[in-house]
This record gives C-alpha cells, sequence and structure tokens, in this order.
C-alpha cells in the first residue's frame, strides 16, 4: 500500500500522552470516546481524570459517531490561513449520542443548509501524519439507526 500524501491544509491539533489512544483510533477511522469506570459516564476531550467525580479510571470505547448538531454557523472568512481554501465551512457543536459535546465541522453539503437538531454522522479528514480529525456529515435520508 502506498501512503496517501497529504498536504497540510489545515490546523492540526497536538497530540498528548492521554490523548494518544484517541488519535491511534482515528488512524484507522475509529472514533473511540473515554469512559469514567466510576460513575460510568463518557467523557470529553481526552483527560487524566474524570470531570464529574475526578476518578481516574478511565477506559477507552467505541462511539456510534453518531448525534445532532447542537450549534452551526458558517465561517466565511477563517483567520487561519491555511484554512481559506476551504471558505465557506460550517463549524458546529455536534451531540454524540454518548451524551458529549464535539466542536468540529460539518462536511459533503453546503454549509448555509446546516440546521440544529440535524442529524449526523461521522466522518474523516486526514491530517498530514496518518491521524485524522473526526468531523460530520448529514445523515442518510436524515433518519437514525
Ligand atoms: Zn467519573
Amino acid at each position: 500500500m502506498t501512503e496517501p500524501r497529504v498536504e497540510v491544509t489545515r490546523p492540526e491539533p497536538p497530540e498528548s500522552d492521554v490523548s494518544q489512544p484517541f488519535w491511534d483510533a482515528t488512524r484507522s477511522s475509529r472514533l473511540v470516546l473515554q469512559w469514567c469506570a466510576t460513575c460510568d459516564r463518557p467523557v470529553f476531550y481526552p483527560r487524566a481524570v474524570c470531570p464529574r467525580c475526578l476518578g481516574d479510571r478511565l477506559e477507552w470505547r467505541p462511539s456510534r459517531g453518531v448525534g445532532l448538531v447542537y450549534a452551526v454557523t458558517v465561517e466565511h472568512r477563517p483567520q487561519d490561513p491555511r484554512l481559506a481554501s476551504r471558505a465557506p465551512y460550517a463549524v458546529a457543536l455536534v451531540d454524540l449520542d454518548e451524551g458529549v459535546r464535539l466542536l468540529t465541522n460539518i462536511v459533503g453539503c453546503d454549509p448555509a443548509s446546516v440546521t440544529v437538531g440535524m442529524p449526523v454522522v461521522v466522518t474523516w479528514d486526514p491530517l498530514s501524519d496518518g491521524r485524522q480529525l473526526p468531523v460530520f456529515t448529514p445523515a442518510e435520508g436524515g433518519s437514525r439507526g
């Protein structure tokens, strides 16, 4: 297999010891979330301790990668010049079914068509180092299954 060459066309998030399992999973297009084994709730973004109970028994579980748009704005003039060629694009807060909220982009559609409450599914935006950024696209037929 040849590795696809990917240009850096966006700011790329840093990796840390805590977030490494998250990013490793994205290399094979898997979205994973931390869960607190003490209060049995999901945690995002990745942390060393649960923000609710301060427990440190956090484990990684797969996410279904489906959710609803909580809020959306269309960026026409990004401040970061690396994003200029992508404009206009939709920046959104997405509530995953598991109960966490992600700041992300909605892709694969007219950014102006993205609405609050729209069902979305995860898709992937390749980064230059093999990691992938989870972004979202409208769910097929708008139904959730
Ligand atoms: Zn907890």
